[in-house]
């Protein structure tokens, strides 16, 4: 936990994806003067990428113009072929100009995995912040008295959204006032001893992500988080819907 979470930053934007489209939107916003938060399930933008690809570089080109300088680009591509395909035979064309060596390309062979960390690496320059390899989503839980009252919990059902694994890495071993009617002080002591990290998840040396849908002082992510600390976690980050 690099950072005190009662001052983590509040963002106008969060984009979930770091692919071509996940960084051009949050490179564009960035630009724009936007706190964007990008989440990327892999470990780094493009990490889930094997393949090679064409870049179709008319819409990169619209928004960072100069990137036949920095870009990871292969080749230029000269030829393009079409077919259309029944089970036994196809037709087919292509278009092919050499005028492609001489002028600005349009078309490039690109490999995803080199390509997308340096486009990811342009949004960052921009001002964006991401959120990527995280190994594990630890839901902040219910009282169970609360949890069987409600019959769901809200942070979990958050944190499944992110597609991650959801390790449900604490216990709330005691029931607290509601931290909304407290002071700032007071909410500190209300939660303290509240949780333990549960005997059946790993988290030693992983890196998790809290959730949670409102923080308010952020005392109940702090305890939290120091107890997955406690528990062996390598780093922990946290991460609400809304600010209250
Ligand atoms: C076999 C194949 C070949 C293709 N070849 C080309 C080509 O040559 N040229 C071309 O322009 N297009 C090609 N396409 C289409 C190509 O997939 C898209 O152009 C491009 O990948 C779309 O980018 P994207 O950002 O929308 O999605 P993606 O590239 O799929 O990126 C999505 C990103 O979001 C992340 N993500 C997804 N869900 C979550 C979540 N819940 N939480 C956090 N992160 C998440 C993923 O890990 C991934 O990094 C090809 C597609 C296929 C299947």
């Amino acid at each position: 936990m690099g950072q005190d979470i009662a001052e983590a930053p509040k963002f106008d934007a969060i984009v979930v994806g770091a692919g071509p489209s996940g960084n051009a939107a949050a490179y564009v916003m960035a630009k724009e003067g936007l706190n964007v938060l990008q989440i990327e399930r892999g470990e780094y933008s493009g990490s889930k990428n094997v393949q090679g690809a064409i870049l179709y570089a008319d819409a990169l080109e619209k928004i960072i113009p100069d990137f036949r300088e920095e870009a990871p680009l292969e080749r230029h591509v000269v030829e393009q072929r079409m077919w259309m395909m029944d089970d036994t035979s196809h037709s087919g064309m292509h278009y092919r100009s050499h005028d492609f060596n001489e002028e600005k390309p349009n078309r490039y062979t690109i490999l995803r995995a080199q390509f997308d960390k340096w486009f990811n690496g342009m949004v960052r320059e921009a001002g964006s912040q991401i959120l990527q390899g995280c190994d594990c989503v630890v839901p902040v839980p219910l009282h169970p008295w609360r949890r069987m009252g409600r019959g769901f919990n809200q942070a979990r059902d958050l944190a499944q959204r992110l597609e991650r694994p959801v390790v449900d890495g604490l216990w709330r071993i005691r029931q607290t006032r509601s931290q909304m009617a407290l002071p700032a002080d007071a909410r500190r002591t209300n939660i303290r001893g509240a949780f333990i990290c549960s005997p059946f998840a790993a988290i030693n040396d992983r890196s998790v992500t809290l959730v949670d849908d409102v923080r308010t002082t952020g005392a109940t992510l702090d305890e939290c988080a120091k107890v997955l600390l406690g528990a062996g976690a390598r780093e922990v980050r946290a991460l609400t819907v809304a600010i209250a």
